[in-house]
């Protein structure tokens, strides 16, 4: 049994660490958040809730289709539309199960790895993480998006130059409730033709949300986000709500009102390979930005990247 450390407990990271203890290996996932699931992301607040990262997800593949299956049978996905499924009751909840099974640091901002003569260790920038075991790892996988692999990777000299391809739009999410009887134009979601907004969902009509309250979700197009990400949120979540409003017809107030910064939303450019993997130094990499910007691809690349992991290990143990 080898010892691996992930970082980042988004679906890349819990699929990577699901994938090596199949194979008979110890992990310890670092994360950021308090929280699991990065950007399949759930946001609470009194009694409202928003999936304000990822909306829904498909599957395209067999594999990720028995694993969505196997959360629907757990109760812990439902689908929203034909072949469109959400978490339930937000959209952590696979993420949080998948967390359950494995060692997990969280509140853990990963700045350099080093090795020494025992293995990696790994740092914030207050020094050594404490973790549960020796603290000493034979293998670590990049599990974040690409921007945030690089420096880490870097770190660890590892020789993962194929990182730099990615690219990723921005995305400025609206988070507004209204009382549950407010009138709306739209049922469910709409793709509006308009210039700065692209995404609109009641996520009250998600299976599992709480009917009391009318709460939406609003996504700004990447052109347009990319102007205000460095912006103050409120200034740009008040022009979405002016559009929002054109488009939904409400007109009440909002009973909550809140706007998020994703710097890294979706990926425009994927490298095109499951995962990255450097032997020399046992270090790796996955995430969306390996093969696209879906869940899915998430899931994907986290499968593959502990395949390759666990196969490097093999290979030492033999
Ligand atoms: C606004 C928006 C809308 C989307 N809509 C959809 C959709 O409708 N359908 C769909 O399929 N996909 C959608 N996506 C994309 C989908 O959410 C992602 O493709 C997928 O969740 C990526 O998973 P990941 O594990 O690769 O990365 P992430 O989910 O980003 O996970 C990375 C994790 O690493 C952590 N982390 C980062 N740096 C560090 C560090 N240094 N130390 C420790 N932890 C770190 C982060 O906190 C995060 O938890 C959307 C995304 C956004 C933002």
């Amino acid at each position: 049994m080898r010892n691996v450390a992930i970082i980042g407990a988004g679906m890349a990271g819990l699929a990577a660490a699901e994938r090596l203890r199949a194979a008979g290996h110890q992990t310890v996932l670092f994360e950021k958040s308090r929280g699991f699931g990065g950007r399949m992301a759930n946001r609470r607040s009194g009694d409202f809730q928003f999936d304000h990262g990822a909306q829904y997800f498909t599957a395209r593949g067999a594999e990720f289709f028995r694993k969505i299956t196997e959360w629907q049978t757990q109760g812990l996905v439902a689908e929203w539309g034909p072949g469109s499924y959400v978490g339930r009751p937000g959209m952590t909840a696979p993420a949080r199960a998948m967390a359950k099974n494995h060692t997990c640091v969280t509140e853990a901002l990963v700045t350099r790895l080093e090795r020494s003569e025992h293995g990696w260790h790994v740092f914030d920038e207050n020094g050594s993480i404490n973790a549960p075991g020796n603290g000493t790892y034979d293998g670590v996988i990049l599990a974040v998006p690409a921007p945030q692999a690089e420096p880490l990777a870097r770190s660890a000299k590892a020789a993962l130059p194929q990182i730099a391809q990615a690219r990723y739009a921005p995305c400025i999410a609206l988070m507004l409730a209204y009382e549950p009887e407010t009138r709306a134009s739209a049922d469910h979601w709409m793709r509006p033709d308009d210039s700065i907004i692209g995404w609109i969902a009641r996520n009250s009509s998600k299976p599992g949300r709480p009917h009391d309250t009318q709460t939406w979700v609003v996504h700004a197009r990447a052109d347009w986000s990319r102007q205000f990400i460095d912006q103050d949120p409120r200034v740009s979540g008040e022009a979405l709500h002016a559009h929002f409003r054109a488009l939904t017809g409400i007109d009440a107030e909002p009973l909550y009102f809140a706007a998020h910064r994703w710097r890294y939303a979706l990926v425009e450019q994927e490298v095109g390979m499951p995962c990255l993997f450097d032997e020399a130094t046992m270090i790796g990499a996955c995430g969306d930005w390996c093969l696209g910007a879906r869940v899915e691809a998430a899931f994907d690349s986290g499968r593959a990247m502990g395949e390759t992991m666990a196969e490097a290990l093999a290979e030492i143990l033999a």
